[in-house]
């Protein structure tokens, strides 16, 4: 981003891909600062936002006319949105140098929205810089990816995120190393994963399905398997936090034996070490992967709960 600012030539979209969390909007907000920051250029060439001139204050705290944002509305960015956008880009910027739209979510467009966009790629308004964010670039089609400058954001290192969680978010250090590690590199999913009540949802989703002690897997009653299946079906914006902490704690009796520095749940590593040898590395495998399936299913929409159910009886054993 820095080189793109050094060369004095920013291009008229650019898009911003990498997975949820990983500052991809702070990013895009930092690049409108940058290239608006009243404050002289000598300051770092101009790299760098002052950060506290009204320019930067008004853009940081989503009032400057000239910062557009456009997010999905429920699930979808639809043409109305973009046809509205499209309106205002037709008048001149009102103080900018340089006006910057900001798509939040690119996927989301349907294709009629996506369409108008591309209308605007392709006769670009004077003044004004597009940044789209999405995941990866096929989530877009390849006529607007092609006209688009790409920026790849890459997943950040546990101790980073660590540090973050600690320092800015006042994280205790150890809810903090546990959540960079189930984060998969996102401070998105690592605050949630901090937030105070999931090291007791961790603890009861272990426990009600008997995996802290898996030598009593295979006696567990069946309708305390069905029941954590049920609750967790009532609570859907659990679910797929539930999976990865499902994920992490089989993970972990895989790895154990051979990298107990690598835990994820380092503050269970005697609970895990006492378990680790009841199940054999394939019984683990064949687990983790029952979850990998269950999770595509829900995702299909499949019957949440019918799914949590089968997945129970996976992972007690009681089906393969
Ligand atoms: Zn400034």
């Amino acid at each position: 981003m820095k080189t793109l600012l050094r060369r004095d030539v920013v291009p008229h979209a650019l898009l911003f891909c990498g997975i949820e969390g990983v500052g991809k909007a702070q990013a895009a907000l930092l690049l409108a600062m940058a290239l608006n920051c009243d404050a002289p250029a000598s300051s770092a060439a101009g790299e760098v936002p002052c950060g506290v001139c009204r320019t930067c204050r008004r853009l940081q705290a989503g009032q400057h006319p000239d910062l557009l944002t456009i997010a999905p509305e429920g699930a979808l960015i639809r043409v109305a949105q973009v046809r509205q956008l499209c309106a205002s880009l037709a008048l001149k910027p009102y103080a900018a140098r340089t006006r910057v739209v900001i798509i939040t979510d690119a996927r989301a467009m349907n294709p009629e929205a996506a369409n108008a966009l591309l209308k605007v790629l392709e006769e670009p308004p004077d003044r004004t810089l597009l940044i789209l964010l999405a995941t990866q670039m096929t989530d877009l089609l390849p006529t607007i990816a092609s006209r688009c400058q790409q920026l790849r954001f890459g997943p950040l290192s546990r101790r980073c995120l660590q540090t973050l969680l600690t320092e800015r978010h006042g994280v205790a250090p150890e809810a903090a190393g546990i959540a960079a590690a189930m984060s998969g590199g996102s401070l998105t999913r690592a605050l949630r994963f901090s937030q105070a009540d999931w090291l007791a949802r961790r603890k009861w989703v272990i426990a009600a399905i008997g995996l802290d002690r898996p030598e009593m897997l295979s006696s567990r009653p069946l309708d305390v398997l069905l029941a954590v299946a049920e609750k967790l079906a009532g609570h859907k914006a659990w679910v797929p936090e539930a999976l990865d902490l499902i994920v992490a704690w089989l993970r972990d009796l895989l790895i154990f034996r051979y990298a107990p520095a690598r835990l994820i749940n380092q503050d269970q590593a005697a609970l895990i070490g006492r378990a680790c040898g009841r199940m054999t590395d394939e019984a683990l495998l064949q687990r983790i992967q029952a979850v990998g399936s269950a999770r595509r299913q829900i995702e299909a929409n499949l019957n949440a709960r019918l799914v949590l159910e089968r997945l129970m009886l996976q992972l007690a054993g009681r089906l393969t």
